[in-house]
C-alpha cells in the first residue's frame, strides 16, 4: 500500500506547491489588461508616428479603449494621446482639440505625463496650422517637462520634437544632437523601433547641415525602414527627402525620378498634402529648367490638392513658385505681386533660404520693368541673406567640428580612465596575495571595479558608436578612409552578386607640398576642398569618393570595366587641370596623377586593388605626373 499513498501525497504536495507557484507567476487581471494595452499601445503609436490614417488604426483605437484599465490615470493620457495625434479632417480644428487637452491638463490634479503628451500632441499640430518659425522656446520647455518625467519613451519623442524645429529654424547641430541623442535613450531603452523611425529626421537634418553623404546614408536607410514597414507616409517622406537632395546637388533628372515616385506614391494613397508637396518639389524642377509650361499644370494642381486638404503651411512656396513662373514667361508684374507676397512672409518668419531664391527672382522682375531702384534694393537685401546664411552654415559646420572633436576628446578620456583601472586591478590582485585575510573587504570593492567596468565599457560603446556615424571627411566633405571601406564593402559584395565589374581609381594632387609651401596651408585646404568638389562632380552618383590620405582621394567605379574606368580617371585629371586657379594665385596650376586597377574575383574589400592602384600610381608620378597609369 504504501509505495502507492506516498507517491500520491506527492503528487498532491506538487500540486499544492504549483498552484502557488502559479498564483505567483500569473498576472493579476488588471496587470494582464495592462499589458496587453501596453503591447497594442506600441503598435498603434508606431503606425501612427509613420502616418497612417486608414481603418485598422480607427479600429485600434476602439479596441485600445476596450483594453484600458479603470482608474489608469497615465494609460487614459496615452490613449487621449493616440486619439489627439490621429484626428482626421482640418489641422486647425485638430490643433484646438490638442490645445484645449493641453490646457486642462496643465490644470492642477493632472499627471506630469500627461502634461508631456497633451503638449507633444499640441506642438505636432502647429506646424500645419502657421507658416511661421518653429517653437523653439516652446519645445525647450516641452523637453525640460520630458526630463522631469524621465520616461525614456516621451523624453526621446519631446527630443525629436525638438530636434525638428531646431532643423528647421537653422539650429542644425542642436537639431543633430538632439535627435542622436533620442536615438540612443530609444536604443538604451530597447524601444529599437522608436530609434528606427528617427533615421529619416537624421537624414533631413544631415541635409541641411550640407552632409550629403550622412543624408543619403540615413535617407535610404530610413526608405528601406519604412519600405519594410510598409509605411508609406514615411516612404513618401523619404522619397521626397532623396528627391531635395539630388536637387540640392544640381542632379535634376535624378531628383525627378525621386518626385515622380512621391507623387505616385501620394496620388495612390489620396494623401493630397504630401499630393501638393510632391507636385511643388516638381514645380520648381521644371521652373530651374526654364520649361514654364509642365511648372503652371503642376502648380495648379498643387493649389487645388492644398485646397482639397486645408493645408496652408505651404501657401507662400506655392506664391513663390507662380511669381518665379510668371516672371519667367514674361509676365514680371504679376510676378513682383506674388513674388512680393512670398517676400513679406518669409521676412517676417525669417526663412533666409527661400527668401534669398525669392528675392533673386523679383530684382529680375524688377529689372525687366526698368525699376532698377527697387532691383537695386532687392539685391541689397539678397547679398544681406546669403552673407547671413552663409554666416550660419560656416557657424553650424564650425560647431559640429566642435562637437566632433569634443567626442574624440571624450574617447581618450576613456581610454586614459579604462588604463587607470586596469592599474588600479593589478594593485588589488597585488594586495591580495599578500593579504588574503582582507579577501572579503577586496571581493567588495573587485565588485565596485566591475561595475565601474561596465558603466566605462559602455560609455567607450557610446562614443564608438557616435564616432562611426561620422564617415565624412569635414573639410572635403567627402567620405573619409572610414566610410569608403564600409561602403565599398557593400559595393564589392553587390557587385559579385551582379557580376558586375569594379574599378578602383586612386589619385594624388602633384607637386602639393609646393603648394602649401608657397601659398599658405590655407589656400592648400581651398586646393583640396575644390579637387574634391570637382572629382565628385565628374562622377556618377553612385560611385564613391572618399579621401584617404593628405592630398590623396580613393573612388570605387561601381559596373565599370578598365577600359571605361582609364575614360572616367582621364575625364576627372582633365577637369581638374582645367579648372580655374587663378582667383587663388595668378600663377597657380593643380594637376594629379593617377593609378587604376580593375577588382579582381575574390577580392572582397579594397586592400588588394588598393596596392595594385597605388604601384600604378606610383609609375604615373615617374613618368612625369598629370598623368595616368592602370593595371589590370
Ligand atoms: P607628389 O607629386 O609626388 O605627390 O608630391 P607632393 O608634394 O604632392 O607629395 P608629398 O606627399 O610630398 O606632400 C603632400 C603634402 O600634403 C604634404 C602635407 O603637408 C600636405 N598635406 C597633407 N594634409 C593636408 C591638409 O589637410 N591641408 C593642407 N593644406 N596640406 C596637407
Ligand atoms: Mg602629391
Ligand atoms: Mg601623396
Amino acid at each position: 500500500m504504501w509505495p502507492k499513498v506516498i507517491p500520491l501525497t506527492r503528487l498532491l504536495a506538487s500540486l499544492l506547491l504549483a498552484s502557488l507557484l502559479l498564483a505567483a507567476a500569473v498576472p493579476t487581471a488588471a496587470q494582464a489588461t495592462a499589458a496587453t494595452f501596453d503591447a497594442l499601445w506600441h503598435t498603434t503609436s508606431l503606425r501612427d508616428q509613420l502616418g497612417s490614417r486608414d481603418a485598422v488604426q480607427s479600429l485600434a483605437l476602439a479596441q485600445l479603449r476596450k483594453e484600458l484599465p479603470e482608474g489608469d490615470a497615465h494609460r487614459r493620457a496615452m490613449l487621449r494621446y493616440l486619439e489627439c495625434t490621429s484626428q482626421p479632417g482640418d489641422p486647425a480644428e485638430a490643433y484646438a482639440f490638442a490645445a484645449r487637452w493641453a490646457k486642462t491638463a496643465s490644470e492642477t490634479g493632472h499627471e506630469l505625463s500627461e502634461r508631456v503628451m497633451a503638449n507633444l500632441c499640441r506642438l505636432q499640430f502647429y506646424e500645419f496650422t502657421s507658416t511661421d518659425t518653429p517653437l523653439v522656446p516652446e519645445a525647450d520647455q516641452l523637453v525640460a517637462l520630458a526630463t522631469e518625467l524621465g520616461d525614456p519613451l516621451w523624453l526621446g519623442r519631446a527630443l525629436e520634437y525638438r530636434g525638428g524645429t531646431q532643423s528647421v529654424a537653422g539650429a542644425h547641430v542642436h537639431a543633430l544632437q538632439d535627435l542622436l541623442r533620442a536615438s540612443q535613450i530609444y536604443t538604451d531603452a530597447g524601444l529599437t523601433d522608436y530609434a528606427d523611425n528617427n533615421l529619416l529626421a537624421l537624414g533631413i537634418a544631415y541635409r541641411r547641415m550640407d552632409d550629403p553623404v550622412n543624408a543619403t546614408l540615413f535617407l535610404q536607410r530610413a526608405l528601406a525602414n519604412a519600405q519594410s514597414l510598409e509605411a508609406w507616409q514615411s516612404v513618401l517622406a523619404a522619397q521626397l527627402q532623396l528627391g531635395y537632395l539630388h536637387e540640392d546637388q544640381g542632379r535634376l533628372t535624378a531628383a525627378e525620378v525621386q518626385f515622380r515616385e512621391a507623387l505616385r506614391t501620394a496620388n495612390d494613397h489620396r494623401e493630397r498634402s504630401f499630393s501638393a508637396t510632391a507636385e511643388l518639389a516638381l514645380a520648381h524642377v521644371h521652373l530651374l529648367r526654364r520649361e514654364f509650361g509642365p511648372a503652371r499644370v503642376l502648380l495648379d494642381q498643387a493649389e487645388q490638392h492644398q485646397r482639397e486638404a486645408g493645408d496652408v503651411s505651404e501657401r507662400l512656396t506655392l506664391a513663390f513658385y507662380r511669381g518665379a513662373m510668371m516672371v519667367g514667361v514674361g509676365q514680371p508684374e504679376a510676378g513682383v505681386r506674388l513674388l512680393s507676397r512670398a517676400i513679406d512672409g518669409w521676412s517676417q518668419s525669417d526663412q533666409p533660404r527661400y527668401l534669398a531664391e525669392a528675392l533673386a527672382d523679383r530684382a529680375q522682375a524688377y529689372e525687366t520693368l526698368g525699376r532698377t531702384d527697387a532691383a537695386l534694393r532687392d539685391y541689397k537685401r539678397l547679398l544681406e541673406v546669403r552673407e547671413r546664411l552663409h554666416a550660419n552654415m560656416l557657424n553650424q559646420q564650425g560647431l559640429w567640428a566642435r562637437e566632433q572633436f569634443a567626442n574624440s576628446e571624450r574617447q581618450a578620456e576613456n581610454v586614459r580612465l579604462q588604463a587607470a583601472q586596469q592599474a588600479q586591478a593589478a594593485q588589488l590582485t597585488a594586495a591580495q596575495q599578500a593579504r588574503r585575510w582582507q579577501g572579503v573587504a577586496l571581493l567588495a570593492s573587485g565588485l565596485l571595479l566591475a561595475a565601474l567596468g561596465t558603466l566605462l565599457w559602455r560609455q567607450y560603446l557610446l562614443s564608438r558608436q557616435l564616432r562611426a556615424l561620422t564617415v565624412t571627411d569635414p573639410l572635403t566633405r567627402v567620405l573619409n578612409r572610414r566610410g569608403i571601406e564600409i561602403q565599398a564593402t557593400q559595393s564589392l559584395a553587390q557587385a559579385r552578386r551582379n557580376h558586375a565589374p569594379t574599378c578602383v581609381l586612386i589619385f594624388d594632387i602633384d607637386h602639393f607640398k609646393r603648394v602649401n609651401d608657397e601659398q599658405g596651408h590655407a589656400t592648400g585646404d581651398v586646393v583640396l576642398t575644390r579637387v574634391a568638389a570637382v572629382a565628385r562632380a565628374a562622377l556618377r552618383p553612385y560611385d564613391l569618393i572618399g579621401r584617404v590620405g593628405g592630398e590623396e582621394f580613393l573612388v570605387v567605379l561601381p559596373g565599370t570595366d578598365l577600359a571605361t574606368g582609364r575614360l572616367v580617371a582621364e575625364r576627372v585629371r582633365q577637369q581638374v587641370q582645367a579648372s580655374p586657379w587663378d582667383d587663388l594665385h595668378p600663377d597657380l596650376r593643380i594637376t594629379l596623377s593617377w593609378g587604376l586597377t580593375g577588382v579582381r574575383d575574390g577580392e572582397q574589400d579594397l586592400a588588394t586593388p588598393l596596392r595594385r592602384a597605388d604601384v600604378a600610381l606610383y609609375q604615373a608620378k615617374h613618368a612625369g605626373r598629370n598623368c595616368g597609369e592602370s593595371v589590370v
